[in-house]
């Protein structure tokens, strides 16, 4: 047995069902995206920079944790790098023009233990076209996404459980040591530590590490089946498994195809798509999968994948 798969075999992650039905209504109420979502209302508000947009989906969250008891506390950010425009999207940008989340992160804070669940919405650029948006696309990327860092808090819980450590704090200080679970990219095998630059391949070497990683197969399995079993459905979802995957194409979920073959090994491949499977088989009630309606949006391509990355790493802030 290899030890990739070795590794994988672990049973399914399973999420409380307030995470689906209330979480998905929390987000579709809010109707964030009627809000203004470009620097005319970017502003930091208690330390973090929002748009009126985040603000809105932030507030929607926060209300959705409290009157579900969940002790995760949302933050939604703006970020903003005007050189780069890496988190500014248009019609320029290799993101689907629906999917507005650039990043997620779930971790434990060090000061207070809480913990974080963090997701950063790109602003719009001006010449961003709202006819084009797919609002159901939106939802279920915003929806999927948080629960793929839902997906890491199970994990860390059940490794807190496994070794009988006292609080999640500490479990996680130990996942992020580990570089197997969690690569940093601070490291001598990416980066000239003295410059900070880039190795030759380094940056693309810790994003094949960053998906090998089996917390991110599993997190990404866990999105990719839930995201496939919404739009064609179980048996649909299995036929595509089964076919060659076709990793440019734009009805595929992004939880799949950043799982480009070059990129990530043979092996890893077939772990995902063996993990989605399985993934699929548990959905039990796919009737409460909303389908999707056909995406608009076809401007994604694989190739564009590295300026994509670092969606979904976990981070202890
Ligand atoms: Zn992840």
């Amino acid at each position: 047995m290899s030890q990739c798969n070795s590794s994988l075999i672990q049973e399914l992650t399973k999420l409380p069902s307030k995470f689906y039905a209330s979480l998905d209504r929390a987000v579709e109420s809010s109707k964030f995206w009627t809000q203004d979502n470009t620097d005319h209302s970017w502003l930091v508000r208690a330390r973090q920079p929002q748009t009126e947009a985040a603000k809105r989906l932030q507030d929607y969250l926060r209300a959705f944790a409290r009157d579900n008891n969940t002790n995760i506390i949302f933050y939604v950010e703006s970020p903003i790098d005007v050189e780069s425009g890496t988190y500014t999207l248009g019609p320029d940008h290799p993101a689907n023009l629906s999917d507005w989340l650039f990043n997620a992160n779930f971790g434990v804070s060090e000061s207070s233990g809480r913990k974080k669940l963090t997701l950063d919405l790109m602003i719009l650029a001006d010449d961003y076209d709202i006819s084009k948006l797919n609002v159901s696309r939106l939802i279920n990327h915003v929806v999927s996404t948080i629960r793929h860092e839902l997906v890491h808090y199970v994990q860390t819980k059940k490794q807190m459980s496994d070794r009988g450590e006292r609080t999640m704090l500490s479990t996680f200080r130990k996942m992020k040591k580990d570089p197997r679970q969690v690569p940093t990219e601070d490291s001598p095998k990416y980066k000239n530590m003295e410059t900070g630059e880039w190795l030759s391949g380094g940056q693309e070497h810790y994003y094949r590490d960053y998906l090998e990683a089996h917390i991110e197969v599993d997190a990404y399995a866990f999105e990719a089946a839930e995201l496939l079993a919404k739009k064609f459905g179980k048996q649909g979802a299995i036929d595509i498994l089964r076919r060659k995957i076709n990793f440019d194409d734009p009805n595929l979920p992004t939880a799949l195809t950043k799982y480009v073959p070059g990129l990530v090994g043979q092996k890893i491949q077939d772990a995902l798509k063996k993990r989605i499977y399985s993934y699929i088989m548990d959905i039990e009630n796919p009737s409460s999968l909303e389908e999707v309606s056909r995406s608009t949006c076809t401007n994604e391509k694989s190739s564009d994948i590295l300026r994509k990355w670092i969606r979904s790493v976990i981070t202890i802030t």
